[in-house]
């Protein structure tokens, strides 16, 4: 007798054909190939809506029983080994993919807008506050989440409004303060699925511009093993403490488990090394939280997104409760 996989399963029970979709639905994708660590099972369904209306019209359809996972590009996620149960959602560039300039000094950008992309539009508009963005490799949609910032400038700082859909497919339009930004974070509902954002630039001379980004690509380039599979910063900087300094001095630059690996470049990167899994990046994770608490008492929390299912018979608990 033929047995039928998760995802063919959850395909099976929505009958989503006559919805009226224009985006693309996918049993069992591999989400280790929309992921930076390229590793992690996969997505039960995996849907790339083709513009918010129709991301909007799935929400609304789908039964409120089928859990949903919003990702970027996959910059700052683990995806677990065993995959991730329901649908993955995943904005394609064709439908929110554009920058365009809405006054003076405001660009909005849809969320699969990479953060790169977004800096060479201000830089092309001739407005300052971008450069940060044309170092970090994620996505806007991102960005907005995780309140991505680099160089003593974040997202927070830029955001004027962000358009949201909620898990009912309901729209919602946040204001800055909506968004409730702290450090690597915001306090929008975890539901909430940004599709695009307006933000707030200084008017400033290209070449100037030009010279900060040039800046932040040295920078990277020097510090950050920005060619390796890694998820960038594992752990959030704890309140007067750089994390990368807790994990050098707790003796554990280029400690590894299986192929993972702190990386000797910048120690608060974790590496895949080329054969690691989940399994391997989570447990090394764990292991140098509970090391640096035994070293320096302070906790490391983890920056990076842990997502999906344990594989069976490999739960990694978490090194410090
Ligand atoms: C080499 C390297 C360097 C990095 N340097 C930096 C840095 O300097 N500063 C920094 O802040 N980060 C850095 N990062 C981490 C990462 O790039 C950022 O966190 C980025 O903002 C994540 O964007 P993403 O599109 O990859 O999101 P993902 O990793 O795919 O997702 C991250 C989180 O955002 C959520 N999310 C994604 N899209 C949406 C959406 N449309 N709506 C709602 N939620 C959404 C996801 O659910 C998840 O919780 C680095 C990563 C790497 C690999």
């Amino acid at each position: 007798m033929e047995t039928s996989t998760r995802g063919e399963a959850l395909l099976a029970r929505l009958s989503a054909d006559d919805w009226g979709l224009r985006g693309r639905l996918q049993a069992d994708a591999d989400m280790s190939k929309l992921t930076w660590f390229r590793v992690g099972g996969p997505a039960d369904l995996l849907f790339q809506p083709a513009d918010e209306d129709d991301l909007s019209l799935f929400l609304s359809r789908l039964p409120r029983d089928v859990p949903v996972t919003v990702v970027g590009v996959g910059s700052n996620l683990l995806v677990r080994d065993g995959g991730i149960a329901g649908v993955v959602i995943r904005l394609s560039a064709r439908g929110f993919g554009s920058v365009e300039r809405v006054c003076e000094t405001r660009l909005k950008a849809g969320a699969a807008v990479l953060d790169k992309k977004l800096a060479a539009a201000a830089l092309e508009a001739g407005l300052g506050g971008f450069a940060f963005y044309h170092g970090i490799p994620g996505g806007i949609g991102g960005a907005l989440r995780m309140n991505a910032g680099a160089n003593g400038t974040e997202t927070t700082g830029r955001v004027v409004e962000v358009a949201a859909l909620d898990r009912q497919g309901g729209r919602h339009l946040l204001s800055h303060a909506d968004m409730g930004y702290t450090y690597r974070h915001s306090a929008a509902p975890d539901d909430y699925i940004f599709t695009s954002a307006v933000f707030e630039g200084v008017a400033q001379d290209r070449a100037a511009i030009q010279k900060a980004m040039d800046a932040v690509q040295h920078h990277r380039e020097t510090v950050q093993p920005v060619k390796e599979k890694t998820g960038g910063s594992t752990f959030k900087n704890p309140d007067g403490h750089s994390a990368w300094k807790l994990v050098d001095e707790a003796g554990l630059r280029g400690f590894r488990v299986g192929g993972a690996q702190m990386s000797e470049m910048h120690c608060n990167f974790m590496i895949n090394t080329g054969d690691a899994t989940a399994y391997d990046l989570e447990t090394l994770g764990e292991m140098v939280r509970r090391k640096v608490l035994e070293n320096s008492g302070i906790r490391l929390d983890w920056e990076i997104k842990r997502i999906g299912r344990f594989a069976p018979g490999r739960d990694v608990p978490a090194g410090i409760a």
